[in-house]
């Protein structure tokens, strides 16, 4: 039996992807049983990022900064966009090391049951970026499920009309 404030605690943690019931009061107990600093730090660090993080005005990636730090770094290539589902594609595809190109990144996939359609994933502002940058191929990196096909398939045929081409992976 978890004390109100605890338990208030603990539902927060609980309502985070990956983490089950009793993770999360274990989480909340440790962290008012460990010294304060550590459970302040993390504190004021969570208040600070969802205060001043938002969207690149260009990819959308998730940045403090108008534009993200790929977005104003000039030595990147122009002319190839990857289309991405999460920043964590992102962060993978960086981490991997031969990408050298742009990103436009959707925050979620197409789909109807959940009522997110083009306007939800920004899709006017993706046709925007490819016609403002020289981009010569758009590649679609979304998930290989349904909606992730789906998703590809239809900004597949949006970038087509502009001429440009389209590659999937
Ligand atoms: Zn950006």
């Amino acid at each position: 039996m978890l004390s109100p404030l605890l338990d208030n605690l603990a539902r927060a943690f609980g309502a985070l992807p990956g983490i089950g019931r009793k993770t999360a009061q274990r989480l909340a107990i440790h962290l008012v049983s460990q010294k304060p600093e550590v459970a302040r730090e993390l504190s004021d660090a969570l208040r600070e990022a969802v205060d001043q993080v938002g969207h690149c005005e260009q990819c959308r990636n998730l940045t403090e900064e108008p534009l993200c730090q790929l977005c104003r770094d000039v030595k990147r290539d122009d002319s190839t966009l990857c289309v991405v589902e999460s920043p964590m594609d992102v962060v993978a595809i960086e981490a991997s090391g031969g990408y050298r190109g742009r990103y436009f990144v959707l925050f979620g996939r197409l789909s109807p049951i959940d009522a997110v359609g083009p306007e939800q994933l920004h899709l006017d502002s993706l046709e925007q970026l490819v016609t403002d940058l020289p981009v010569e191929e758009v590649i679609l990196a979304t998930n290989l499920t349904v909606e992730g096909e789906a998703t590809a398939h239809f900004i597949s045929e949006m970038v087509k009309r502009q001429g440009i081409r389209v590659s999937r992976i």
